[in-house]
């Protein structure tokens, strides 16, 4: 990597296999220097995604050269103590270049606060008012909400009150707050949670994170589909019989059934990564490549979701819950059974939903939208079904059906593109087989690349919403989902709507009925 200055700002560029400079793809600009504040830095989600990623982006030149790290939160950790932690709880143990964590452990700062205290957040700006002088950041701030939901609101209007969300009027020192989904329970708490945001901070200043458009082949979707020219005449209701979008865990609900049984899969899978998969697969083309011509363009398949048939809900509508079962040979507990879920739990961790939109690129167009835990295996991709040929010349020695074309787009764990297709079998008679043509995203690759919340993070730093929820979309997702919620959790039970699967299957038998 070589780096060099461009109008005040550094750019690294790599270089392909073959040598030539690849700056388009890798350039990266490094961000104006910064603080960086967590809050809940106590708890699951700093010490197993946000310091790995910040340390990460830190060994790759990827964080600003003036940076701090302050994590807050009720625990009286102390700054060793904060250290320490987030030194154990880094995932690669192994590889961990000591001199380096060392170094990048003297940016990081630990403050004990109290979430409803505004004292505490008042001696806190006091402080980071020092650390700012004395690392020369600027006033530009990262505030990360690593708290429960429950806390988003409190916890902004008290950075707000204590004076810490103000951008200087000089163009100097931005603020920005990143928010964890979900966001809110349902369309009333959606609208509260950006009322109170909106209290403090304006719309520019908010990242609402969905990790999961910042996976490498989640990006690729938009680039597969936008920088090809062959894919794009056919992908409609013209060539395309049915699109499913899957996202299938291995795993139960672990340490998390706290929360997970105030959720279920609604609200973990589908109010956020399952809406912004189908977006990518079905929006129209933006004219540009920039953040609010992109957004603008998922929002309007948000606006084209026809209502869910609350009233039909077996017809388009499968949910489930995990029985005990066999997962890579191990026993594992039925859902009720894990530890902190109600014994009578009617939470679901399986769906699966058919629903269409209404335009005319999709009219009648199925897509079938399913994510489960403790499924066989831990499996995302979205699968583009064509349709069999208009007519068969080949009736009379093979008969009627010709099996049509399948373009699946992997996007965990085989991150690869699978187109496949027909062709003659070798040989005298006459048969078809058939066969694939594959991609592996990896394929080729030199440079590093980021995982999902290093890159999330990066982009915040940078600025650029590109990959975050704008409050629209997460609005008309919440009106479609929240009947269906509803109606879910006033009658599951009684109903028969909440199906029971064995751990280790692909979800309930029932779901073959709504294909
Ligand atoms: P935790 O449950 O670990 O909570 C984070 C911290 O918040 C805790 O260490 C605790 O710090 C404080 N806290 C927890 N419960 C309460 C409470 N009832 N009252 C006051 N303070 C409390 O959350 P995670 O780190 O798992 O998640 C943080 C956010 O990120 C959540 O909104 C979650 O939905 C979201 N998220 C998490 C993911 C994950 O993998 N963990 C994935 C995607 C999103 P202290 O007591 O020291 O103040």
């Amino acid at each position: 990597m070589d780096q060099k200055e461009s109008h005040g700002k550094t750019i690294v560029i790599g270089h392909i296999q073959d040598g030539s400079p690849v700056d388009r793809c890798v350039m990266e600009h490094l961000s104006d220097p910064c603080a960086i504040l967590i809050v809940g830095a106590s708890g699951d989600l700093t010490g197993r995604k946000i310091i790995p990623a910040l340390f990460n982006l830190y060994l790759h030149s990827g964080l600003p050269r003036r940076f701090f790290i302050v994590g807050c939160a009720r625990t009286e950790l102390g700054g060793n103590g904060f250290r320490e932690k987030m030194r154990y709880a880094l995932p690669f143990d192994d590889e961990i270049d000591e001199t380096k964590w060392r170094h990048f452990s003297h940016h990081l700062h630990y403050r004990t606060i109290d979430y409803d205290d505004l004292s505490s957040f008042l001696k806190l700006k006091q402080d980071l008012e020092r650390l700012e002088i004395q690392f020369k950041t600027q006033g530009n701030r990262l505030f990360y909400l690593a708290i429960p939901p429950s806390l988003y609101r409190q916890t902004a209007r008290m950075i707000g009150t204590a004076g810490l969300s103000k951008e200087q009027e000089n163009g100097n020192g931005w603020v920005r707050i990143v928010v964890e989904k979900p966001f809110g329970r349902d369309l009333e708490t959606a609208v509260d949670l950006d009322k109170s945001l909106h209290e403090h901070f304006r719309e520019h200043q908010i990242y609402r994170i969905d990790h999961y458009l910042a996976k490498e082949t989640v990006q690729n979707i938009l680039m597969f589909r936008f920088a090809n020219a062959i894919f794009e005449p056919v992908w409609n209701r013209t060539y395309i019989d049915h699109i499913t979008v899957m996202a299938a865990e291995d795993l139960g609900v672990e340490h998390r059934a706290g929360y997970y049984e105030q959720a279920g899969v609604l609200r973990d899978m589908f109010q956020n990564h399952m809406m912004q998969l189908l977006a990518l697969t079905a929006m129209e083309p933006p004219s540009r490549f920039e953040a609010d011509r992109v957004l603008d363009e998922k929002v309007k398949v948000y606006r084209a979701l026809r209502p869910f048939p609350v009233d039909d809900m077996r017809g388009n509508l499968v949910l489930g819950q995990y029985t005990s079962g066999t997962i890579h040979g191990m026993p594992v507990p039925a859902y009720r059974e894990e530890e902190d879920v109600s014994p009578q739990s009617f939470v679901p961790t399986f769906a699966m939903m058919k629903i269409f939109l209404d335009n005319w690129r999709w009219q009648g167009v199925p897509f079938y939208l399913t994510s489960g835990k403790r499924m066989a295996k831990k499996l995302t991709e979205i699968i583009i079904q064509f349709k069999e040929v208009p007519h068969s010349m080949f009736r009379q020695i093979l008969g009627e059906h010709i099996t049509a074309n399948r373009l699946i787009l992997g996007i965990y764990p085989e991150e690869r593109i699978t187109l496949t297709f027909q062709t003659k079998n070798p040989g005298a008679k006459v048969c078809l087989r058939s066969v694939t043509m594959d991609f592996h995203y990896d394929q080729g690759v030199t440079g590093p690349s980021l995982d999902a919340y290093e890159k999330v993070l990066m982009d915040c730093m940078l600025g650029d919403h590109m990959l975050f929820w704008r409050q629209d979309g997460v609005e008309l997702c919440w009106s479609f989902l929240t009947p269906i919620l509803r109606v879910c959790e006033e009658c599951s039970a009684k109903a028969g709507i909440l199906l029971p699967y064995g751990a280790g299957t692909w979800g309930p038998e029932e779901i073959e009925k709504l294909k």
